[in-house]
């Protein structure tokens, strides 16, 4: 695997891998790689198809009391699974790489980014939508792999995809969850053995609301069942909602692709997952 960590190097490895008509497929991340980034590179690759992975903590979509500078960084064993996954190039920017002295410019979505995360983290999805039009800009992938784990940054990125004309394929790539069921994620190692085993509260929950708003209970009551459950397991939520799969709208008929999402904090740890509701696709697809 190639490893590039400057424009540059980036546009040399990319030319290599282009050679001979390959197909670029993107997958941005954080580092930190866990089974959930994994299963994104193996879905990005495809006969034909060289596949690119980032790693970039992006310090613009933190808020200034959130976790950016424990954020965990592996670089070593990152390196090490993206050989083993099979990825073909890795980007490694630096912050004064992205954001050279006089970066000014930010992509801002609308509508679909307002609500739940971006309400609950205020700049956050501009902070996304600005990097991840870096990296296509930079990389200028054919496709690019997220996962429904971040659902709503899912639906930003398709929504500004689409409004600049990026004419990139998006894929969304079901969450991939430990035994026991809690959504993979990087900030799952800030939990205790207490808190961990509390967590698994969140994804029991939201799979017991899906079931009963499927089977077609009243879709308020059941919501909040599940805040009662979840504050009862220690969570402090921050939302949980039922939502029109594609533009996130709250309070979606029953005859669209619905989607329960949902955000809590298990101690100084915020949570995310979210589920469809059975016969139901979003912007991911089906799961
Ligand atoms: P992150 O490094 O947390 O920014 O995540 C990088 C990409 O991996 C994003 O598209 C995430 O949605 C995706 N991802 C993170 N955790 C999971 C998971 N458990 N299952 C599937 N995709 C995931």
């Amino acid at each position: 695997m190639h490893i590039a960590r400057d424009l540059n190097a980036l546009q040399d490895g990319l030319a290599a891998l282009r050679g001979g008509g390959q197909r670029i497929a993107l997958v941005p991340t954080m580092g930190a790689l866990h089974a959930g980034h994994v299963a994104l590179i193996e879905a990005a690759k495809r006969p034909g198809t060289k596949v690119v992975a980032s790693i970039f903590v992006n310090p613009i979509q933190f808020g200034p009391n959130e976790d950016l500078s424990r954020y965990p960084r592996r670089e070593m064993a990152d390196i090490r699974m993206l050989t083993e996954a099979g990825c073909d190039l890795l980007w490694l920017p630096s912050v004064e790489v992205m954001y050279p002295d006089g970066f000014a410019t930010t992509v801002k979505v609308t509508g679909v980014s307002e609500g739940f995360d971006g309400a609950a983290r205020p700049d956050h999805f501009d902070g996304v939508a600005t990097v991840v039009s870096k990296l296509f800009n930079q990389i200028g992938p054919d496709a690019a792999y997220f996962g429904e784990k971040d659902y709503q940054q899912l639906a930003v990125v398709r929504r500004f995809v689409a409004d600049l004309d990026f004419g990139i394929e998006i894929v969304g790539v079901p969450t991939q969850r430990d035994d026991d069921g809690l959504a993979m994620s990087s900030r799952n190692i800030y939990l205790d053995d207490e808190q961990r085993r509390q967590a698994i509260a969140l994804p029991r929950a939201l799979g017991v609301a899906a079931r009963a708003i499927a089977r077609g209970e009243d879709a308020d009551a059941v919501l909040d069942d599940a805040r009662t459950t979840l504050t009862g397991a220690g969570f402090v939520i921050d939302y949980v909602a039922l939502a029109d799969a594609e533009t996130l709208a709250e309070n979606p008929p029953a005859d669209c692709p619905r989607r329960l999402l949902a955000a809590a904090r298990m101690g100084a740890t915020r949570l995310i997952d979210n589920i469809a509701i059975e016969g139901a696709t979003g912007p991911g697809g089906a799961g």
